[in-house]
């Protein structure tokens, strides 16, 4: 479905955006931009697997809501991560949860 071409400029070196895990970001902080969107309940876009990820180009994945955060699924975060291995892409996370979440899969999930 959707591999957005950046266009914030929060990260001027990202080429991409991508948000297959989407909606209510737990955390819910009082500076965050998706405010302004309304959005339905926390979810996985199974769609979102189709997309061409093509090659080369430094994705940030999760840039609507923390993928990271204690609610969201461990087979969503598994099925992501797998599909991604299939590109050849930089890929730029950011979370809330560094060392509870992310820690466990830059280690081997
Ligand atoms: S963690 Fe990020 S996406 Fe989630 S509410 Fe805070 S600013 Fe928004």
């Amino acid at each position: 479905m959707s591999l957005n071409k950046q266009s914030g400029n929060m990260y001027p070196f990202v080429t991409h955006t991508r948000n297959p895990i989407r909606d209510h970001c737990p955390h819910q902080c009082t500076h965050c931009y998706m405010k302004k969107f309304r959005v339905g309940n926390l979810r996985l876009e199974e769609k979102e697997f189709t997309t061409n990820l093509g090659n080369s180009n430094l994705i940030f994945i999760g840039s609507s809501t923390d993928i990271w955060a204690t609610e969201v699924l461990s087979e969503w975060i598994r099925k992501l991560l797998e599909y991604t291995e299939n590109y050849n892409n930089t890929y730029l996370f950011q979370t809330k949860n560094p060392i509870e979440r992310l820690s466990l899969y830059v280690t081997g999930y």
